[in-house]
């Protein structure tokens, strides 16, 4: 596949860059993962926005627009078309790298940007009893407290996934030292209760998904179905009739398992299959 550094097109093995850049030795970068369908993204305005907010909470200088970073995946994708239907553009912007290491953000020093195409899972079809079922095991969430901020440094969400991974889950869902829901490890979560929608608050325990957004947001302007955010205990997840986890791989994924007991009667809900037909038929619009 055809990947971009630092203005360059290469065949994605060919790409190399320098052991002192801060990205691999700190882990000082900023990333992004959008979706594209048939050449049509999901949110990539959200998630370019999103990754400029980021850059800019770190102080990376990167002076692209949101229109050159639009210019620059959709060309990246067109480029990659071969590759498949389903593509998944990673972006990485790097504080780049300095002559030493050394912990101050360097003056001069030029980000490195990095781009690749991956081949992501076909949509899951709008059907309750035909979509991939998740299972999650439930474990305190011990990363750092910016996880509104999408780090390259991922060791605490990579130790998190595999907890979940190792034994047999698919994903490990977090709480906080109150007990109250945070996130996945690489999703954002949502409950359903009574009929009623839930996710947590958009704050500093948690990735501002663009999924979560886009699904709020459709919801909101279909209007035939309740949804909050507030704060969730992990009771309430405990007892939920739904469990949801979103991403831009995932979409709004059904979890049917918690730390091995059913969720709500352990069949993917029809709030599920409402939400997802709502989220399925404006998501392009995002
Ligand atoms: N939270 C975390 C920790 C994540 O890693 C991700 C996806 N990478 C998400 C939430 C979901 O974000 P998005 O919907 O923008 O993919």
């Amino acid at each position: 596949s055809i990947s971009f550094l630092n203005g360059d097109y290469m065949p994605l093995e060919e790409a190399r860059i320098s052991p002192l850049d801060r990205g691999f030795l700190f882990g000082d970068g900023i990333y992004e993962v959008i979706p594209y369908y048939k050449g049509k993204s999901v949110g990539l305005m959200p998630h370019i926005e999103r990754m400029i907010n980021g850059l800019a909470a770190i102080e990376i200088k990167c002076t692209k627009t949101a229109d050159e970073w639009k210019e620059l995946l959709d060309d990246l994708v067109a480029r990659n078309e071969s590759m498949g239907d389903n593509l998944g553009v990673y972006v990485h912007v790097s504080r780049g790298a300095d002559v030493k290491r050394y912990h101050p953000y360097p003056e001069g020093v030029e980000p490195t940007v990095f781009c690749f195409c991956f081949n992501i899972k076909d949509p899951e079809p709008v059907d309750r009893t035909k979509v991939t079922q998740y299972s999650l095991v439930s474990t305190e969430d011990l990363r750092w407290q910016r996880c509104h901020i999408k780090s390259t440094a991922l060791l605490g969400n990579v130790i998190h996934f595999q907890e979940g991974y190792s034994s047999g889950a698919d994903e490990a869902l977090l709480y906080n030292a109150n007990g109250e829901l945070t996130e996945g490890s690489s999703c954002n979560a949502f409950i359903v209760k009574d009929g009623i929608i839930a996710t947590p608050i958009q704050d500093n325990q948690i990735l501002p998904g663009i999924t979560r957004r886009i699904i709020l947001d459709s919801l909101k302007a279909d209007g035939s179905l309740q949804v909050e955010e507030r704060t969730i205990t992990m009771d309430e997840v405990r007892d939920a009739d739904e469990i949801w986890i979103t991403s831009s791989s995932k979409e709004i994924a059904p979890v049917t398992k918690l730390d091995g007991k059913p969720v709500g009667d352990g069949s993917v809900g029809e709030i599920w299959e409402k939400a997802f037909a709502i989220y399925t038929a404006s998501k392009y619009d995002f």
